[in-house]
């Protein structure tokens, strides 16, 4: 079956397209070449985009959408259930949620916005097979998982007893394997397992008081095991102090001690934040962003927050301990995970008129628009963290557009608009921009080597939006989305439902390492090693799910 779409305006900023008029053919789910003029080749359906703007599917780099803290926060929040329930559709399932909707309405509610893939950042090794589980259970999305390490106590007894970084690697691998996963995450290095000490926080150069090892000592060790391992995206952390009025300074501070190595900071705005002004709290993004601008070696995404009701779950036990005397309404859970980390659940209900909220929603803002290239800064709230991924579009018509922006800073807490520089920025991002940051740059940054691009050989993953000078309106509900060649999305309603793959990386290890670490198992964990380790077939019994590896960087085994 050839499928030809006519006449877009395409956006294609992985093949260097801005906005030029022209086809794209579709057979068996990838893209194609067109086909020769004289070759007498049968168009078996075509779909006429004159005027319409045509993109890649959007990719979620960073929304946690499998694992068990959004099993917990669903079972908190029974009230979020009842006020978004989703009734079956003829081809849909029922489903309800807003703040974390179940997993079904979550596949649906992305595709209905164009997106086509999203990624779960934090999997950890205990829990991964209940995320892919999770994950397996949402429809029309690609998806993958980030690994979670840095505050294991195998790899922490590791660095304490100065294990080499070959035998860190192997570790590594091993575990990235094991939990299926596309890229290694650390959530507030070491400090998760401090807190189980009892520390109530823990800084760049501080030490585990139990390992004697420090943060900044995990984050080189995880960095330097990516790179040599050739994961193509970079170590994915969740810095120190989330949350921390000044914790600018730390920030900083690790953007320079990586020494270089690729490093992502994932929900950079709750990172941001200066201890100025009566209030003790400022915004931190104009230093962020220059060291973005700075440093080539780093990339964030923003975590953006937006007004409303939401739940903040993060594997940061200590800082959401810290947080939960901000829970509205008023219930929490924080629990410890083992040996691998712990995780804490805390709803949230951001207000334009509280001043740090407010604050909040501009430092996200500004560095949206301070950071120069879009490749290295990428669009999300951190869902739910931040807010609801159904929340983006909005976010978008914040980016395009500076006096609906203008407007709504106007409306805040007004010692908040006093402390933020947002109305003197005029950048507003264009189209282009917006494709390079929710699909080629996000692409890039995960390792997806076929996907977040047009070009021939790519596999049929796009967004038609008609043009609308709302952007809200325009990103809100695509004309089409194709996932893998078929359409699943008209109108923005699903017509299809497909199962998308699941993205893994396989890095190599060296095949003794089991032997300490089944000996670990057995004394330390509730799970058998043989049983850890999740299984290729695991993904494909029911006949709905795929395995897709991809490359690792040149000149890695
Ligand atoms: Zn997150």
């Amino acid at each position: 079956m050839l499928i030809k779409l006519k006449g877009g305006k395409v956006f294609d900023p992985a093949a260097g397209v801005d906005g030029k008029t022209q086809d794209i053919y579709i057979q068996d789910g990838k893209i194609v070449k067109a086909p020769k003029q004289d070759a007498g080749v049968k168009i078996d359906k075509e779909y006429d985009l004159q005027g319409k703007v045509v993109m890649a599917g959007a990719i979620d780099m960073h929304t946690h959408i499998g694992g068990g803290k959004g099993n917990i926060a669903r079972i908190l929040l029974p009230e979020d259930h009842r006020a978004d329930p989703v009734v079956r559709g003829q081809i849909t399932r029922s489903g309800c949620g807003h703040v974390m909707p179940s997993t079904y309405v979550t596949g649906y509610r992305y595709a209905e916005m164009g997106y086509t893939a999203a990624f779960e950042p934090a999997v950890l090794p205990v829990n991964a097979r209940q995320a892919h589980m999770e994950m397996g259970d949402t429809p029309i999305l690609d998806k993958g998982g980030y690994v979670m390490l840095g505050s294991d106590d195998y790899l922490l007894r590791m660095m304490t007893a100065n294990k080499d970084q070959q035998a860190i690697n192997d570790y590594v691998a091993w575990t990235l394997q094991a939990a299926k996963g596309i890229g290694i995450k650390v959530v507030n290095a070491g400090g998760i397992n401090a807190f189980k000490f009892n520390q109530r926080q823990l800084d760049l150069d501080e030490k585990n008081v139990y390992y004697d090892v420090s943060p900044r000592q995990v984050l080189q060790s995880l960095a330097t095991a990516v790179n040599q391992l050739g994961i193509p995206h970079p170590l994915h952390v969740h810095g120190c102090n989330l949350g921390v009025p000044g914790n600018v300074e730390t920030t900083l501070d690790t953007i320079q001690g990586i020494g270089g190595l690729p490093m992502h900071l994932t929900h950079i705005q709750f990172h941001s934040y200066g201890a100025e002004g009566d209030f003790k709290f400022s915004s931190g993004a104009a230093q962020i962003a220059e060291a973005i601008n700075k440093n080539k070696n780093i990339t964030a995404d923003v975590g953006q927050i937006l007004f409303g009701q939401t739940v903040t779950a993060s594997g940061d036990s200590m800082h959401q301990h810290a947080n939960h005397q901000f829970a509205n309404p008023s219930k929490w859970v924080c629990m410890d995970i083992e040996c691998d980390a712990g995780c804490g659940v805390v709803p949230f209900k951001y207000r334009d008129q509280n001043f740090v909220n407010a604050l909040q929603w501009a430092i996200g803002l500004e560095i949206f628009l301070l950071v120069d290239d879009p490749w290295r800064v990428f669009l999300t709230t951190d869902h739910p963290n931040g807010a609801p991924f159904t929340s983006y579009p909005h976010l978008i018509r914040l980016l395009m557009d500076k006096s609906f922006r203008n407007d709504m800073l106007a409306t805040i807490h007004p010692e908040a608009q006093k402390m933020t520089t947002l109305a003197s920025i005029d950048r507003e991002y264009s189209l282009q921009e917006i494709a390079i940051m929710t699909r080629a740059g996000a692409a890039k940054l995960v390792g997806l080597h076929d996907r977040g691009g047009l070009s021939s050989g790519n596999w049929a993953d796009i967004t038609v939006y008609t043009e609308h000078e709302d952007r809200q309106r325009m990103f809100e509900k695509p004309d089409y989305v194709f996932k893998d060649g078929q359409l699943v999305v008209k109108d923005g309603e699903v017509v299809k439902v497909t199962w998308g793959t699941t993205h893994i990386v396989k890095p190599d290890y060296d095949a003794s390492v089991e032997k300490d670490l089944k000996k670990y198992f057995d004394r330390y964990l509730t799970m058998k090693l043989g049983n850890f380790k999740i299984s290729d077939d695991e993904f494909t019994e029911d006949g709905r799910g795929s395995l897709t590896e991809h490359p690792l960087k040149g000149g890695a085994a």
